[in-house]
């Protein structure tokens, strides 16, 4: 089920729950900012997916509220994870879901970042 991205941010939902622990996940990269962990049900050849440690419901609510050294944190993280996984060439892609319309479905902001194959389309039509 979609969210609706301007909902208070709840702190049982999964990834905060893999944050702390509480649910299993395999760690392939953390630093004081982001971790970064499998997708479950991949969507290509490598599906990860990239949260700020910081509680933000989705990409509107982090760009609005989190703090400058946050945001760059987050953003460095996302380009290691990529470059940790030989990725820069080829190429890769990101994607972050942001409410209903964008399919958003676990209300912690997260980046999904797809590589090791082509990609195809931007939007499936
Ligand atoms: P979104 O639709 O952007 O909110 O994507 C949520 C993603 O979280 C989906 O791709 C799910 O497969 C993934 N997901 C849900 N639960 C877990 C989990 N426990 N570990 C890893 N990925 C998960």
């Amino acid at each position: 089920m979609p969210i609706d991205a301007t909902q208070p941010y709840d702190d049982q939902n999964i990834f905060a729950k893999i944050l702390r622990g509480e649910i299993p996940s395999t760690k392939l990269y953390e630093d004081e900012w982001a971790y970064a962990f499998p997708d479950i049900n991949p969507q290509a050849e490598l599906h990860v997916l990239v949260i700020p440690k910081g509680a933000y419901v989705s990409w509107d609510d982090f760009s609005a509220r989190a703090s400058d050294e946050e945001i760059a944190g987050f953003i460095r993280a996302v380009g290691a994870v990529a470059r940790q996984h030989d990725l820069v060439e080829p190429g890769y892609r990101l994607l972050a879901n942001i409410g209903s319309h964008g399919g958003q479905e676990v209300p912690h902001l997260h980046v999904h970042l797809f590589g090791k194959q082509p990609l195809g389309p931007m939007i499936a039509r």
